[in-house]
């Protein structure tokens, strides 16, 4: 069977354990899982920062375009960051932020669509909304959808439901499956935030939540404990 056929089952992805040679990163041990499965994939890509988070991250999913090979440490740095970006756009459109998208205008991609800066807020807005979905479908430009009957699936041993099936994206590499995550997270209107102490970009789980993790919450909570004992007063040995 030719064409669509054949994604019934979406591409595997390969990972396996890092090694960092300057500013090139390459795997070996290679292990095949499927990025579906990963519901953190795009928090954790757009929270990259340092050489150390890309070895960690390239571990637990692999490289950005190949399944062997090199790949460029500021390359994916650049792409984390990018992606960041477009996560801080869409929470600043949400919160009508224009402050924040007023001060990147000049320094993203809003003047390769637009010819001036906006005249009004309602226009930042609506200019920031074009440029948010433009880039993301820049970055899907190509890739095939198709269904996927979930009776071909086993979940934890059980069977999926013949008659239930799921419209999906089949990405050619990781890069691809990070885009369809954001776009799939915008598309569900998923509430996101930016972690108050790391800036980490999270899901939102339950009310005002302000931090990615209990592990920031906890930081957070050591540190104003610290700030609010006076000064000169000494810790009880
Ligand atoms: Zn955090």
């Amino acid at each position: 069977m030719q064409g669509h056929a054949q994604l019934v089952y979406p591409r595997s992805w390969t990972r396996g354990k890092p090694t960092l040679k300057g500013d090139y990163i390459t795997i070996s041990q290679p292990e095949e899982y499927q990025p579906y499965e990963c519901a953190n994939l795009v928090f954790d890509f757009s929270g990259l920062r340092t050489p150390k988070d890309v070895t960690a991250f390239v571990g637990q999913y692999g490289l950005l375009k190949r399944t062997e090979g090199l790949e460029k440490v500021t390359d994916i740095l650049a792409e984390a960051a990018a992606v960041r970006l477009l996560f801080q756009m869409v929470i600043a459109i949400r919160r009508v932020d224009t402050s924040f998208l007023r001060d990147i205008w000049q320094i993203s991609d809003f003047a390769k669509l637009f010819e001036a800066p906006p005249k009004d807020d309602d226009e930042l807005l609506a200019q920031a909304s074009v440029l948010v979905a433009w880039t993301i479908n820049e970055n899907l430009a190509g890739v095939p959808h198709g269904l996927i009957p979930e009776a071909a699936f086993e979940v934890d041993g059980v069977s999926g439901s013949p008659g239930i099936f799921l419209w999906v994206a089949y990405p050619d590499n990781l890069l691809q499956y990070i885009y369809y995550q954001l776009a799939m997270t915008i598309n569900l209107k998923t509430p996101l935030a930016s972690c108050t102490e790391c800036g980490r970009i999270f899901k939102v789980e339950h009310g005002n939540q302000e931090y990615c993790s209990s592990r920031c919450s906890n930081r957070a909570r050591i540190r104003r404990f610290r700030e609010k004992r006076q000064p000169g007063q000494k810790q009880p040995q």
